[in-house]
């Protein structure tokens, strides 16, 4: 009992912790596993956004969190209502055609080329097609794709990386949806083909492949709108992508030779053109974001929040792998849902003075593109201004032993600094994403809340470049990454689990009672949000 304590008091005032002083004492690993054990349950269902199986998630969510004490924080009890707009394809009224010196050549919806319905299809489109390499503008770095070329009316082809030149977080952030459509519609592009980068795929093109027609989602608020005039957003299986290139005197394979390792890319118009007819079945729904609130001490500094989040969706029933079609979701992200209601449990448990106030949040709609985030960033439940924090968990993967961590977003912020120095304090290394034409940074739920000014993270489980550890992460990637068999029979490391969440409830300990709030870097591109911060 004396040592947790005191073990707590010194985080919080200090970081010059020995290394011998680190056993982790409020987590054992055992009851995350028993949360997502629940969580990822066939009966679950996959916890697809606004099904039965993602609400009976956030009703176990919510039972727990009361018994921890937690106090509801959401708009209706501990619930935020977040309204969707759900779009499923129709391939059999759907088409992609290419057109080369008038010669016409279907493609196969599924093997050559997938009609995303993330952005609403026009019903029928057709354009001629310009290659813009990264189809990236980065006014920061001087940095333009599009400079020079005849893009009106065009749709644009993309090789879905990032020039090496450009840090990692900033092309990330230039990668979304939202800002990369800003530049291409000015230039008057009227649609995207993205062709992925083979070396950077997390997921086998089969495996995108097979879920393609499972509906795809979006916030039914005007608000929320950031693609006008989008016509298409397709996405091209390397394997077919010669078929873009015939005639234009650039092979695909040499492009894809030179994004490999992030070099300048050539930028040229294809020969070419394409034709697309859509159909798309569109209903609503409603689903909601859990939120809840761990009240501070301090008088004044009670009323600000530092944000645990999670997402509690995953991705529902899909088309069966070897016999198994329940997407469970287990590490993805039951394991940071979990760890949520296993940190409320733990500052009921082994009490802690919190100067400001903890806010849980557990997001809807995270796999359908960050959208419960996305609405509860644009609305908090909270006064916008009183967040001082986001902590992040999606899929830490503690399927290794914790060594050393990857923190997303260590160079923006000084709570990127207070995290890398609690994790060294326990032991652990630190290091910069090594993958950062893998986008984590704008993958999960930790970067609405950086576009809305808050300084962020995201911690995983990492391993250092060409460890073996490294290829544990990058199998577990291709075998079980939105697969049905991210389950709850697969091997993980609690004693990982367990560090992860000392590490992460130090940093909350931290934030919650530091005098001065995190702050951005001065050279940090995301401090623009932060306006009056
Ligand atoms: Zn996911």
């Amino acid at each position: 009992m004396m040592k947790t304590k005191a073990f707590a008091l010194l985080l919080a005032t200090s970081f010059t912790l020995s290394a011998a002083a680190q056993t982790p004492s409020h987590f054992d690993g055992q009851s995350w596993w028993d949360h997502i054990k629940v969580l990822a349950d066939d009966n679950l269902e996959g916890r697809d956004t606004g099904s039965r199986g993602e609400h009976e998630a956030e009703k176990y969510a919510v039972e727990q969190l009361k018994l921890s004490g937690a106090e509801p924080a959401g708009s209706d009890g501990f619930y935020q209502p977040v309204k969707f707009v759900s779009r499923q394809i129709v391939e059999k009224d759907s088409s992609v055609t290419l057109i080369k010196d008038g010669k016409r050549e279907p493609l196969v919806l599924g093997e050559d080329i997938i009609v995303s319905t993330r952005v609403m299809p026009a019903p029928e489109v057709a354009a001629g097609l310009v290659f813009v390499g990264y189809g990236l503008k980065i006014p920061e770095k001087n940095y333009d794709d599009l400079a020079g070329l005849d893009l009106k009316g065009k749709i644009v082809v993309i090789f879905g990386s990032s020039p090496e030149r450009i840090p990692g977080a900033l092309s990330s952030h230039y990668q979304t949806m939202a800002e990369r459509w800003k530049s291409l519609r000015a230039a008057g592009a009227v649609g995207v083909i993205t062709v992925m980068n083979p070396a950077s795929m997390d997921i086998p093109w089969s495996r995108i492949a097979l879920n393609r027609t499972h509906p795809s989602m979006d916030l039914d608020y005007p608000e929320f709108n950031e693609t006008e005039g989008d016509k298409l957003g397709a996405y091209m299986n390397p394997a077919s992508a010669e078929k873009l290139f015939a005639g234009s005197g650039h092979t695909f394979s040499e492009i894809a030779a030179l994004g490999k390792d992030r070099k300048p890319l050539p930028r040229f118009p294809l020969a070419v053109s394409v034709e697309v007819k859509t159909q798309v079945e569109v209903t609503r729904l409603e689903s909601a974001n859990v939120v809840a609130k761990l009240p501070g001490s301090d008088s004044a500094l009670k009323n600000e929040y530092v944000v645990l989040s999670a997402h509690i969706d995953h991705v529902g029933i899909g088309e069966p792998i070897n016999g198994d079609k329940i997407y469970n979701g287990a590490m993805d992200d039951g394991s940071g849902s979990a760890l949520v209601l296993d940190m409320a449990a733990s500052f009921k448990k082994n009490p802690e003075k919190l100067r400001r106030s903890i806010l849980l949040v557990l997001v809807t709609g995270e796999e359908k593109g960050l959208l419960g985030s996305k609405y509860f960033a644009a609305h908090p439940t909270v006064p916008a201004k009183s967040i001082v924090a986001d902590v992040n968990a999606d899929m830490f993967l503690p399927i290794v032993p914790l060594k050393i961590m990857t923190i997303q977003g260590l160079d923006e912020s000084d709570l990127a600094d207070r995290a890398r120095e609690i994790a060294q304090s326990m032991g652990v290394k630190v290091q910069a994403d090594p993958e950062p034409e893998r986008n984590v940074f704008i993958r999960s739920d930790q970067y609405n809340f950086i576009r809305h000014g808050v300084p962020s993270v995201m911690m995983d489980v990492g391993a250092e470049k060409g460890s073996p550890e490294q290829k544990v992460f990058k199998d577990w990637l291709t075998q079980r990454y939105h697969a049905p068999s991210d389950d709850i029979n697969q091997p993980v490391d609690l004693a990982a689990a367990a560090k992860y969440e000392e590490i992460t409830r130090a940093l909350l300990i931290n934030v919650a009672n530091d005098a001065q709030r995190p702050s951005w870097k001065p050279q940090s591109f995301f401090r623009r949000y932060s306006a009056g911060n």
